[in-house]
């Protein structure tokens, strides 16, 4: 991945930046630099010219009163132009840099949501995704920083340099003889920043897991149980902590050679020096300046410099700025390779699912999937049973078509699923998944998941589908019945549900839907037997007409099955009814054996 761009590339992000931020707000945008310019305008007036003005005016002799009415003329209008910026900062600024984080970050989610799973598996892919979501609203900043720092003193080196050339062109001569040396040192000291910020991301990312470990409620009860692993998420934050340390040692060092060089000897030392030489000399020695002209000569040089050390810094901070939006860029170009077919809709009602010849490995290189088929008719009820690692939750998450194989295809009512509209297809299915979320959003939201239309029939359906799960919608802790927040986090009155409960609403999420085809993963491990017995016997009565495939460990709730697949290592090994299995003596008699055992010593 590039780390430094070019000046081109680097201008590039500031133009689209620029684009960007206009379009989304250009009445701000206007104020915003007209402020900046209008600042240096009073400034060069007041500080400046008028120095100028008064000296003339004194060393020529002209009446008190003149000078006075000019100065408070300039006062008032310039006093005037402070009003509405009080409103600006404290209002109009804050209101709308919210409008453009905002505006920005959907970009990056709207993109994240777009963009293949496989992505997630791409370590590159991720960092990425990591700086792009962190970085966006600091981009946003540095770049309303750096336009505001543009435009302002750009205005500012022009009126002194106009000014200079009016009064003392000789003068500006030092300032134009060191600007390339400075231009240098600051080019060498960005590169350097940016090299350590890239350098800094991996180790940022080691920390901040850290953080969330130890910040984040999910782990707060095993980090009590299990020492071992407390000591280890410490060490390794302490390990990110140390490498980040060592990254701005490294770097710093170099840095502040450069800022010597820069800083103490050219700006101080040599342009100082020079510039106070050619002035003393021009008044004393030449007596072509008077005291006024030494001055105000004195003034633009420092102003122009001044200001072209603002206009340096600020570039160094909007070229480190243009490699971030450069990779939140590049991100934001990334084309999903799972691409939607043409066909518009699923045909309704349930239809034959077949998969043939399946191979699939994930980006890592395994192959995780081999040559696996199989065939579900309408209506069918399948199980995919296996030891962990054997590949069931890869061959539904290749159902579900957020992975596309390598070879081989899945057809569903008779079409390549790879010919339907993406979001078609995956609303036709109903899944369950094992890592199912919960939000911080209300019960009935945590099974609607999508557009609600608030409707009687709507809180209706929602009840049902809860009951349906098995779901205690009597539960006294439900205030609000199906509006009772969920999760504590973020609401005094929400509910924080058991694993039981939770996988339950997962499940009334699907019921909800009534989707003909209905995929779930271990959709009752968090549950106890005789709960799981009840919704298995529901979900059996529910799904009646409806295709279903499951995944199970506890085979006790797989043997009703009209068909069971056995898989091992990426490959469906035994397949027939649970009777005919056992029969077989094969893999799954073992584990069937296996697992009744460990029930009958439970059971002792
Ligand atoms: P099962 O559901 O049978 O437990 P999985 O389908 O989850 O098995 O995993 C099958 C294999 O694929 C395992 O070796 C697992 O480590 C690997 N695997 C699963 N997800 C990923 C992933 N995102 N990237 C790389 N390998 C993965």
């Amino acid at each position: 991945m590039q780390e430094t761009l070019t000046w081109r590339q680097a201008i590039a992000q500031q133009w689209y930046l620029t684009k960007f931020c206009f379009k989304k707000t250009p009445g701000f945008m206007m104020f915003h630099l007209f402020e900046s310019i209008e600042i240096q305008i009073s400034i060069f007036i007041e500080f400046t010219w008028m120095v100028n003005y008064i000296l003339t005016a004194v060393e020529q002799g002209e009446d008190f009163r003149k000078i006075l009415t000019c100065m408070g003329i300039l006062i008032v209008f310039f006093g005037f132009f402070t009003i509405p910026y009080g409103l600006y900062h404290h209002y109009v600024l804050p209101k709308n840099k919210l409008v453009l984080y905002q505006a920005f970050c959907m970009e990056i989610y709207g993109k994240a949501k777009e963009i293949d799973l496989s992505c997630y598996d791409d370590k590159e892919f991720y960092e990425t995704f990591i700086l792009a979501t962190e970085e966006t609203d600091r981009c946003i900043d540095r770049y309303l920083s750096f336009s505001y720092t543009l435009a302002g003193q750009i205005i500012s080196v022009l009126c002194s340099v106009f000014f200079c050339v009016y009064i003392n062109p000789i003068a500006l001569l030092v300032v134009a003889v060191l600007l390339p040396l400075e231009l240098i040192c600051v080019t060498q000291e960005n590169k350097k920043t940016v090299e350590a910020r890239m350098e800094r991301v991996s180790h940022e990312q080691k920390r901040e897991y850290g953080n969330r470990v130890f910040y984040l409620s999910d782990y707060a009860g095993e980090l009590r149980l299990y020492q071992q692993m407390k000591g280890k998420c410490r060490a390794d934050y302490e390990k990110s902590n140390y490498s980040i340390r060592s990254v701005n040692q490294q770097f710093g060092r170099k840095l502040f050679v450069y800022g010597l060089i820069h800083r103490v000897l050219l700006s101080s030392v040599v342009k100082e020096g020079a510039v106070w030489f050619i002035l003393l000399y021009q008044m004393l020695v030449l007596r072509v300046l008077s005291g006024a002209q030494l001055v105000t000569s004195r003034s633009c040089i420092f102003r122009i410099s001044n200001s072209m050390n603002n206009i340096i810094n600020g570039c160094r901070t909007a070229a480190e700025n243009a490699a971030y939006v450069y990779r939140i860029r590049e991100f934001l170009q990334m084309e999903p390779t799972i691409v939607s077919g043409e066909e518009k809709s699923v045909p309704e009602g349930s239809g034959r699912l077949s998969v043939e010849h399946l191979d699939f490995g994930y980006l890592s290189g395994q192959q995780v999937l081999k040559d696996v088929s199989l065939t579900v008719e309408p209506g069918q009820k399948i199980a995919l049973v296996g030891y962990n690692g054997s590949g069931k939750t890869t061959l539904v998450k290749l159902l579900l078509r957020l992975y596309d194989p390598d070879g081989g295809k899945i057809c569903y009512h008779g079409k390549d699923i790879r010919d339907y509209q993406i979001m078609a297809y995956r609303r036709s299915i109903g899944s369950v998944f094992q890592d199912f979320k919960i939000y911080a959003a209300t019960l009935k939201e945590n099974v609607l998941m999508d557009v609600e239309d608030g409707s009687r029939e709507e809180n209706y359906r929602v009840e049902q589908a809860l009951y349906d799960a098995h779901f205690m919608l009597e539960d006294n802790r439900l205030s609000y019945q199906i509006e009772t927040p969920l999760t504590t986090e973020f609401e005094k009155n929400g509910i924080n549900l058991s694993g039981g409960e939770a996988q339950k609403v997962a499940i009334a999420r699907t019921l909800y839907r009534k989707q003909n085809l209905i995929i779930m993963d271990e959709p009752s491990s968090a549950l106890d037997p005789l709960a799981e017995y009840r919704l298995n016997q529901e979900l059996n009565e529910i799904a009646r007409d409806k295709t279903v495939i499951f995944i199970s460990h506890r085979l006790s709730t797989v043997r009703d099955a009209d068909s069971i697949y056995m898989m091992e290592n990426g490959r469906i090994v035994e397949t027939g009814t649970h009777e005919e299995l056992l029969m077989q003596g094969g893999k799954y008699a073992e584990m069937w054996k296996i697992q009744a055992g460990l029930y009958a010593d439970a059971g002792a």
